[in-house]
């Protein structure tokens, strides 16, 4: 199926869009009708209309937060996916348009475009699709169990440092890895984040051997696959930024999570920490975002999300927005559902964006007004749950699931 043809149909959906009154001409989004269209979409279509579609589909997703249910601004944002080459996703928002106007007469057409859409992605999801590939992703296992033993006879740690660490491993070859993959994660993260600021510190990192060996001397919860800890500078001390690391799982292997995983998640840690100085970073923002720089972007998590989903038994956004402690019994779904939560929040926001709804955050502002202001929306009083059901609604879709989640009563 070419390309042309593919984008072929939705041209007249383009047409009946530039309508200003375009009314029952308008073939899609039944929940919504035309003359309620709102300003965010007509921007979305003039984006749409002059190839600007990254910025269109911003729009789009912003409005499908408004309003759960439209369809319209799904069938169109998953246009604009398309456009941007990131098919697995746009796979998943055809799919949720088709859960939304399951009786919509274009069927078969969204049908050939998840069709499309599933072969170009090869079933490959869009990971990272912000980051280079890490050189760590082509070690064969040999090497990998190899970065577990010590380098040499000695039993000092190998030290390399980089502009924005200072790296102790007792294998060489993996405090270099650790020490590049601390400047990729670092850059990426600022990059994502915060606009592009630069981190202003060096991080100490140390990859202890044993499990053991990080219990005395990390202090993190026994839980935990690493560690850090940020201290602002005061008065002549300067600033102390510090992860620790696990080197082996406690079978005596190379830990293959230590650079996918652990790495990232604590050094968002930090950069959150320093970005917050003083003031405390919610917890479901801190490990949402921590697990959304892991390098799966927290996929690993999400089949935990999907049973509860099914059984309606997340966490409600006002119970996970302002939780100040980990609750033992949820702790796993707690940081699934916050990571799943914030990629669904952050895929859209540009980096300027994502800074600015930091800023609020930090300044003591609700998540509904820091999702607002950067992006213009009026105040809204039943945001969050509108929020909600609009994520619900995604997972849905992503999940494959069938059965369609009801309003929240009274949302
Ligand atoms: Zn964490």
């Amino acid at each position: 199926m070419s390309r042309r043809f593919t984008f072929m149909l939705p041209v007249v959906f383009l047409l009946a869009g530039s309508d200003a009154t375009p009314g029952d001409k308008i073939p899609v989004g039944r929940p919504v009708p035309g003359a309620n269209l709102g300003r965010a979409h007509m921007e979305g279509i003039a984006l749409f209309r002059e190839k600007r579609y990254a910025e269109a589909a911003q729009r789009f997703h912003f409005e499908r937060l408004d309003n759960p249910g439209n369809a319209r601004a799904v069938f169109f944002l998953a246009l604009c996916t398309q456009h941007l080459d990131q098919w697995q996703k746009a796979e998943q928002l055809w799919q949720e348009y088709l859960l939304l106007d399951s009786d919509d007469p274009t069927a078969a057409y969204i049908r050939r475009q998840m069709a499309f859409c599933r072969k170009q992605s090869g079933g490959q999801a869009d990971d990272n699709p912000r980051r280079k590939k890490p050189v760590w992703l082509n070690l064969s296992e040999q090497e990998l169990d190899a970065l577990g033993r010590s380098s040499s006879e000695q039993a000092d740690y190998a030290v390399v440092s980089r502009p924005h660490c200072l790296v102790r491993a007792r294998n060489e070859k993996l405090a270099t890895l650790v020490a590049d993959e601390t400047e990729a994660v670092l850059k990426q993260i600022n990059a994502t984040l915060l606009n592009g600021r630069a981190f202003p510190h060096v991080i100490e990192v140390t990859v202890w051997r044993s499990r053991q060996a990080f219990r005395d001397n990390a202090g993190a919860p026994h839980w935990s696959g690493g560690g850090f800890s940020f201290q602002p500078a005061r008065g002549s001390s300067p600033a102390q930024a510090r992860i620790d690391l696990i080197q082996k799982t406690d079978d005596g292997r190379f830990d293959r999570d230590l650079l996918p995983r652990a790495l990232p998640h604590e050094l968002c840690h930090v950069v959150l920490a320093e970005f917050f100085g003083q003031k405390t970073c919610p917890l479901w923002l801190q490990e949402g975002l921590a697990v959304l720089a892991e390098y799966d972007r927290g996929r690993s998590r999400d089949k935990l999300v999907r049973e509860y989903v099914k059984l309606g038994n997340t966490i409600p956004f006002r119970r996970l927005f302002t939780a100040r402690t980990y609750d033992k019994e949820q702790l796993s779904l707690f940081y699934a559902q916050s990571a799943c939560v914030a990629r669904f929040l952050f895929d859209q926001l540009s980096s300027r964006q994502s800074l600015e709804f930091l800023e609020h955050i930090r300044s003591g502002q609700s998540v509904r007004i820091a999702i607002e202001r950067p992006l213009c929306l009026k105040p809204l009083p039943g945001r969050i749950q509108r929020l909600e059901q609009s994520w619900r609604q995604h997972l849905f879709s992503q999940f494959n699931l069938t059965c369609y989640p009801r309003a929240p009563t009274g949302g």
